[in-house]
Formats: C-alpha cells, structure tokens, sequence
C-alpha cells in the first residue's frame, strides 16, 4: 500500500496518530474532524495515498465510489437524511491535508454558497 512519509491522514490509516473512526472498507477510513463544523463532520480517506480528489478518481476509481458510499453510510449511520459531501481540492479552496478526503457534514441547517 502506497503511503507518504509526513502525511498526517497516512499516519491515521497507519494507526501512528490517534483518531475516532465511524468506519472502515478494504479501501477506506472515516473518522471524525478534530474541528468539526457541523453536528457529523466526518472525514472519509481512501487507504492509500493521493494527494487530492482528482487524483484518486483517476489513479483508483473503485476506491473513489467507495470513499462516497462511505459517506453516505456515515450519515445513515448518524441519522441524517440530509447532508453536504465536499472535497475541498487545493489550497485556495481550503484543502489543508493533501491526502484526498471527502468531509460528510450534516445535522444542522447548511448554507449556501459556501464561504
Ligand atoms: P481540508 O482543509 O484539507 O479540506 O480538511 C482537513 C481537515 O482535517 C480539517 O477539517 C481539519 O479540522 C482536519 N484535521 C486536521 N488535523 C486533524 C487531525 O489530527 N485529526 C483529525 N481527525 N482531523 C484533523
């Protein structure tokens, strides 16, 4: 399994940083954001790693569509039938990990557009 020295989510796949995780595939882990923005704010990482979200479809497609069911199996399993799925892609856009992941937020009223 592909994985970088210095990657922070690489090392909460690797089990070297602590984390609380809702769930887990062959492909991928979710836990929960140590800043959550919402009620659920769960991050959702393919195991391997990619620096962002085109990457990952490009280079694993099937872990691509695992990493958004996951997501969708994280709100079923908080109880939210509405919920907002984000890969923030860049550092302009607010991408401050580059380790592709996919941020689930929901339980509360969610504007738009986003800041
Ligand atoms: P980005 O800004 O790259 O889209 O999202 C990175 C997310 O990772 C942020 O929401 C931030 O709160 C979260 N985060 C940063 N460090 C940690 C950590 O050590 N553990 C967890 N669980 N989340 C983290």
């Amino acid at each position: 399994m592909s994985s970088q020295v210095d990657c922070l989510f690489c090392k909460i796949v690797a089990g070297e940083v602590p984390a609380s995780v809702v769930r887990e595939s062959e492909r991928t882990l979710a836990f929960r954001d140590v800043s959550p923005q919402a009620p659920t704010h769960v991050l959702v990482v393919p195991k391997e790693h990619y620096q962002d979200a085109p990457a990952l479809a490009a280079g694993d497609p099937l872990a691509m569509a695992e990493v958004i069911s996951a997501g969708a199996a994280v709100a079923e399993q908080d109880g939210i039938e509405a919920f907002r799925l984000v890969f923030n892609t860049g550092a302009e856009a607010g991408q401050s990990v580059f380790h592709a992941h996919l941020h689930v937020l929901g339980g509360r009223a969610l504007s738009w557009p986003p800041g």
